[in-house]
């Protein structure tokens, strides 16, 4: 079945099936039986969190389910957004889609798959969606049914203690982990503990995900895992699951096998005014919580590259979420990945975070190795500040703290 076929059978499932597609459509007098290619997506109403939070959750739950059903694993954002989204979703759906998706990456794809594989997970633990990620339990207490141990860590990254960070070296050394499945900044002060105490962390595929992954992060993880062989980012999202990976030639691919997904005009730009493309995601897989044409505000630009690899989905960069792009006094759009590209990986910086104070005013706060220089930074305050087309000043700290969801955004702009 080709994919138009997949996402009009969803059309109609959710018709059937979920009161909210039900209502949305009838109120706008589509029909589901007279759909078809030709006029599905001039016809068919875009969704949005907002949607799914109003009617959650009989109404957009599926016929036959409710939140206690045993078939469904239920997962949560962080909150990056303002308010947290609780979802569900049919385990087996999800492990499917996660399946598909790792095929990007071959060896992120045999570790994920190996029966009995174990998983430990290093990332705020508001993402790691168990009580039990509280840092002052124990290592029984932080074992998931699927295989995975959910590593100790601070809610603010940087305030880990020293004992916590001995113990968590000890935890991955006693459980023999099969795969890392991280957030890329944690990881990568993980890393940064390990050469402290001249360790080395064990050589096993790491897959990073909640958070994109800085170009700084990327360099302390590429170290021991290079970006060819062990280690893959992957982009996925609390409401969906596993939407693209990176595969061994560096190009993120979409999940074209497991979502209809369409990539549209950002909101309030009009279409073909930008480069960026928000990724808009329909589900096909008659799941516990169909989404359809939902609005991720994950914001992508598309690469014409050619990619050398099997993989068969479309190419992508990832840009950031749209709440978090900074406006320009012209009203151009920067993208947190644009910032980054900016900054880069420099030898001497370690991490750092670029604040907006108002519109035309950033502050830059690096966190820097020892063989940091003063002046090091010049080029990059110079380029950033002709993008920005503000002042942008710069201070060298020895703590920057973590968002209140605990992850750590390296974008803050002005409330
Ligand atoms: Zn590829």
């Amino acid at each position: 079945m080709d994919m138009i076929d997949r996402f009009i059978k969803e059309v109609e499932y959710a018709y059937e099936n979920v009161p909210f597609y039900k209502k949305k459509l009838d109120e706008k007098g589509v029909s589901p039986l007279t759909l078809d290619a030709s006029n599905l997506l001039q016809e068919l109403p875009f969704t949005n969190k907002k949607d799914y939070r109003v009617n959650f959750p009989l109404g957009v739950l599926a016929k036959g389910f409710s939140i206690n059903h045993p078939m469904l694993t239920k997962s949560q954002s962080s909150g990056t957004s303002g308010e947290r989204l609780v979802t569900f979703e049919i385990g087996m759906n999800l492990l499917q889609r996660a399946v598909e998706c790792a095929r990007a990456h071959p060896v992120i794809f045999e570790a994920f798959t190996k029966p009995g594989r174990k998983i430990c997970r290093y990332a705020a633990p508001n993402c790691s969606d168990v009580e039990c990620a509280n840092p002052n339990s124990t290592m029984e207490d932080r074992r998931l049914a699927d295989g995975t141990l959910v590593l100790p860590v601070y809610h603010d990254l940087l305030t880990t203690t020293k004992e916590m960070i001995d113990r968590t070296i000890e935890e991955i050394e006693v459980y023999k982990p099969d795969l890392f499945y991280v957030d890329p900044t944690h990881f990568a002060f993980l890393i940064r503990q390990y050469e402290n105490r001249k360790l080395t962390p064990p050589a096993i595929p790491v897959v990073t995900s909640y958070s994109a992954a800085s170009a700084i992060s990327r360099k302390y993880i590429s170290r021991y895992y290079p970006e060819s062989t062990l280690f893959s980012e992957l982009f996925s999202s609390s409401e969906m699951g596993w939407l693209a990976m990176r595969c061994p030639e560096g190009h993120i691919h979409l999940n074209d096998e497991s979502f209809f997904i369409e990539l549209i005009a950002p909101t309030g730009i009009a279409e073909g005014a930008s480069h960026f493309y928000e990724l808009c995601v329909s589900s096909i897989d008659q799941g516990a919580l169909p989404h359809l044409r939902y609005r991720s505000g994950d914001i992508v630009s598309v690469s014409e590259t050619q990619c050398s690899c099997a993989h068969g989905g479309r190419i992508v960069q990832i840009e950031g979420r749209e709440s978090h792009f900074l406006k320009r006094s012209n009203e151009g759009l920067i993208s947190p990945a644009n910032i980054d590209r900016i900054v880069g990986a420099p030898e001497w910086m370690q991490l750092y975070r670029l604040e907006q104070m108002n519109e035309d005013r950033f502050v830059l706060q690096m966190i820097v190795e020892e063989k940091y220089h003063a002046g090091n930074e010049q080029d990059i305050v110079r380029e950033l500040a002709a993008l920005l087309e503000a002042d942008v000043q710069f201070e060298v700290v020895d703590y920057i703290p973590s968002d209140r969801s605990g992850k750590f955004q390296y974008i803050k702009r002005s409330p």
